[in-house]
């Protein structure tokens, strides 16, 4: 196999746990570059601590974590650097509230790759303009609307460049009006070929957006579909069953 078909992100076995409490149990999972892979499943399920096993924001115990043919929970990638090529988007949006919407953007660019304050600008107004805010770069968070501060949120990740997107339940805290231009400006990353790991439950964005759908419930995955068998119902009664709960 090349290196060019080899999954970007790959996790085999991976094991977590909080003090007693097994999370994550034995879980394996890929993505290939270009894919969007869309994991859903009860709350407390796993799937928050599964994505941030990936950028080693909370390391798995035990298993393997391959990012572009490097096995970064060996330690080949520095966990900083691991950051730098993959972007997180939080429900909360978690921009810097003593910043405007401009300046989150180009806050990693200058600081971490040392792009010029002109260059950074510039960047960061096209990043606007792709999230469909380029009115706002001179705007606080706290006058933006929620849909539109989670679409900073994506900018302020996208201007690293970043080889993998992974959003945690990114419209979950907005209300319905704006989820929809939030999951548009996703669905049209993925379109262009973002590689991207999503926790959601809008099965919209699913049946849109997403080439596999992962299934978990308590701390395993249960299941591993196409998009297209899992919408036409070629997936187990349990996950049938959440699904219902859900839709
Ligand atoms: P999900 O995102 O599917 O709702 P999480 O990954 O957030 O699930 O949580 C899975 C389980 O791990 C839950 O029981 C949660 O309480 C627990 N958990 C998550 N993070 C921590 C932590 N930092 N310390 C202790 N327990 C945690
Ligand atoms: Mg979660």
């Amino acid at each position: 196999m090349s290196s060019q078909q080899k999954p970007l992100l790959e996790m085999i076995g991976i094991d977590k746990a909080f003090g007693r409490q097994t999370v994550l149990k034995n879980c394996s999972l890929s993505v290939r570059r270009g894919e969007t892979v869309v994991l859903i499943g009860p709350s407390g399920s796993g799937k928050s601590t599964l994505l941030r096993c990936v950028n080693m924001l909370s390391p798995a115990d035990s298993g393997d974590v391959f990012f572009a043919n490097q096995n970064v929970s060996r330690g080949d990638v520095p966990p900083h650097q691991l950051r730098q090529r993959i972007g997180m988007v939080f429900q909360n949006y978690e921009l810097f509230a003593h910043l405007t919407a401009a300046e989150n953007i180009m806050l990693a660019p200058m600081t971490v790759l040392g792009v010029n304050r002109i260059e950074a600008r510039k960047q960061a107004e096209a990043l606007l303009a792709k999230v469909r805010i380029h009115d706002k770069a001179d705007h606080f968070p706290d006058e933006l609307s929620g849909g539109q501060q989670q679409r900073v949120a994506i900018a302020r990740a996208l201007a690293m460049k970043p080889e993998l997107m992974l959003y945690d339940e990114p419209t979950s805290a907005l209300d319905p009006e704006m989820i929809r231009e939030v999951l548009e400006v996703m669905a049209e990353l993925s379109a262009e070929g973002m590689t991207s790991m999503v926790v959601t439950h809008e099965m919209g964005f699913a049946r849109r957006a997403a080439n596999h759908i992962l299934f978990m419930e308590e701390g395993e995955i249960l299941e591993r579909a196409t998009a297209q068998d899992f919408f036409t119902g070629l997936v187990s009664e349990r996950a049938k069953r959440f699904l219902d709960q859900i839709l």
